[in-house]
């Protein structure tokens, strides 16, 4: 069974290391965007403001490092950019070279973006 993850901070790599964790043999790759994994988004504010002094403090793991703990693989510096359900092969694009990786199951885990108040119904704040 392979396992693709698109997304590699709080959900993509905890998905990935459970699947891990459930199938030793299954083969487990992670697909993400920036060059780190696994980061406290929630010490931001602290870095930030000083109290956390080196951004490495916000690292839990680097992708060698969890990759030697889990099993699972991990491409970074790569935004997967088109699904093809049916296939089931996901396009992708990493240096500026565009690839495909094939799946029998697909996680994503790409995160989300906040929106205000009234762009639900496709309007900015502005517009009111
Ligand atoms: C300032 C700040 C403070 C926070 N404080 C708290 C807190 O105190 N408590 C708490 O519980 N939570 C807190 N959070 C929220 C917490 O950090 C998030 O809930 C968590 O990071 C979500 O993890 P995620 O894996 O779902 O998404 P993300 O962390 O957004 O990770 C998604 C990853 O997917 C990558 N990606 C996106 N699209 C693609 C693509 N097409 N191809 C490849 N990769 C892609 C992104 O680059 C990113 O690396 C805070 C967040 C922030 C920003």
């Amino acid at each position: 069974m392979k396992y693709l993850v698109i997304g590699g901070v709080a959900a993509g790599t905890k998905a990935a290391a459970k699947l891990k964790r459930e199938d030793r043999s299954a083969e487990v790759k992670i697909l993400t965007k920036s060059e780190d994994i696994s980061y406290a988004g929630c010490g931001l504010p602290y870095y930030v403001g000083g109290l956390i002094p080196s951004r490495e403090e916000l690292i839990v793991n680097t992708p060698q490092k969890y990759s030697g703990l889990t099993g699972a693989q991990v491409v970074t510096g790569c935004e997967a950019v088109s699904v093809d359900v049916k296939a089931k092969k996901v396009k992708a694009v990493k240096d500026g070279k565009a690839f495909y990786e094939t799946y029998d199951k697909l996680v994503i885990a790409t995160g989300a973006v906040p929106f205000g108040i009234g762009q639900r119904q496709g309007r900015r704040h502005s517009d009111r």
